[in-house]
């Protein structure tokens, strides 16, 4: 499903700052946008896609995501993340990689390339990590939820699928994609006992790894019994593992314990550890437990161009129907300052009235 667009006003490569940078009503600087560039997947990671919904939304022509990109560029965002669903499964990736690459912050002191990073759960990586790289892809993200096979194959429900993905981080490392980060997900008695393995697997493998709590964003479940329904007992939270790393002795190292690293910037999303010899980097990533919406500085954009700006927004913005009907650059980036003014406070995770988003994380975008 592709939209037709009239020809668009596009932006050039260093736009002018369009006003004053991109802010909510809350003060906080929007410099980061995900961008979302298909919701299919490969995988069915029992915690996010149970697979019996399919891909729900239209994926738009790379012109459009790109149209859409230059104008929050042109209002202050620095980095944009392409993510999905699986986003290594759109065709044309690296062209649309090369054409954002081109493009240049306005709000620093000199015109900077951004920071252009892909989360991927590495499937189809080994082979296009040196091209990605050679496209202008800055960092990647790979998903990953256990280091033994068994596990990450009734995790993903996709046989024989750990092998590839690790020859994917490793190729990322090889293409200059790093430091990569891999991110996991624990849920509690399912992949928790991994927390040790994970901690050598940085180690050894020299990636970051990042824990990240699980959020009420998976998919429904009806009629499917792999699939896991969030709830607060399942998260495996920060203290824990923190805990947990802190009793670990890593091999080879005579001493147990964590050592706190300093935050890489404000709105860092992970709380930041290593080990008495600085060798691996554990992040934590602790939505549920320690909330972060204080500083956060995204918005989210899905596969069929909507805005949503908030994991947890019970509402999208339809910045590309506004597109498709002819709106010129001034209406788009106004509209765009109209949505992020109304960007939530903060998410309600676990406190009573909860209510979950009116989509799931597969079809918003990770
Ligand atoms: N398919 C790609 C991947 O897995 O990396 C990109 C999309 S995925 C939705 C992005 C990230 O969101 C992954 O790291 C995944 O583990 C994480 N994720 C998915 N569902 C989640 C949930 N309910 N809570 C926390 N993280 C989640
Ligand atoms: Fe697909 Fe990523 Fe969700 Fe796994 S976490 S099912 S790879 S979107």
């Amino acid at each position: 499903m592709t939209a037709t667009l009239p020809t668009p006003d596009l932006l050039p490569l260093s736009a002018s700052p369009v006003g004053e940078r991109l802010r909510d009503s809350h003060g906080r600087a929007i410099t980061d946008l995900r961008v979302s560039i298909t919701d299919r997947c490969n995988f069915r990671c029992v915690y996010c896609r149970t697979g019996n919904e399919g891909a729900q939304y239209a994926e738009l022509a790379h012109e459009d995501y790109l149209r859409m990109i230059r104008l929050f560029v042109s209002l202050g965002v620095e980095k944009i993340r392409l993510t999905g669903g699986e986003p290594l499964l759109r065709a044309g990736l690296l062209e649309l990689v090369q054409e954002i690459a081109k493009l240049r912050t306005v709000f620093t002191h000199e015109p900077e390339p951004l920071d252009l990073a892909v989360t991927t759960n590495g499937h189809l990586l080994a082979q296009l990590a040196q091209p990605l790289k050679d496209a202008g892809l800055t960092r990647v993200t790979v998903s990953m939820d256990a280091v033994d096979s068994e596990t990450f194959a009734a995790i993903t429900r996709v046989p024989r699928s750990f092998d590839r993905v690790l020859a994917g981080i490793r190729a990322a490392s090889t293409a200059g994609l790093g430091p990569v980060k891999v991110n996991c997900v624990l849920l509690r008695g399912f992949n928790d006992s991994q927390i040790e393995a994970f901690a050598e697997f940085s180690r050894r493998e020299d990636v970051i790894v990042r824990f990240i709590e699980w959020m009420p964003l998976e998919e429904a479940s009806s009629g499917d019994s792999n699939a896991r329904s969030w709830s607060r007992e399942a998260v495996v939270s920060l203290d824990e593992i923190v805990a947990r790393l802190n009793a670990y002795r890593p091999e080879g190292l005579g001493i147990s314990g964590l050592v706190e690293l300093p935050p890489n910037a404000a709105s860092e999303t992970a709380r930041r550890y290593t080990f008495a010899d600085g060798r691996g980097e554990i992040g934590i990533i602790a939505p549920v437990s320690r909330p972060f919406c204080g500083h956060c500085s995204r918005v989210r954009l899905t596969s069929d161009g909507k805005i949503r700006t908030c994991l947890f927004s019970q509402m999208d913005h339809d910045l590309a129907g506004r597109m498709i009907r002819g709106a010129p650059d001034a209406e788009l980036t106004r509209y765009i300052r109209q949505v992020v003014n109304g960007k939530e406070a903060r998410h309600h995770i676990g406190e009573p009235g909860f209510e979950k988003p009116s989509r799931s994380m597969v079809h918003i975008g990770g």
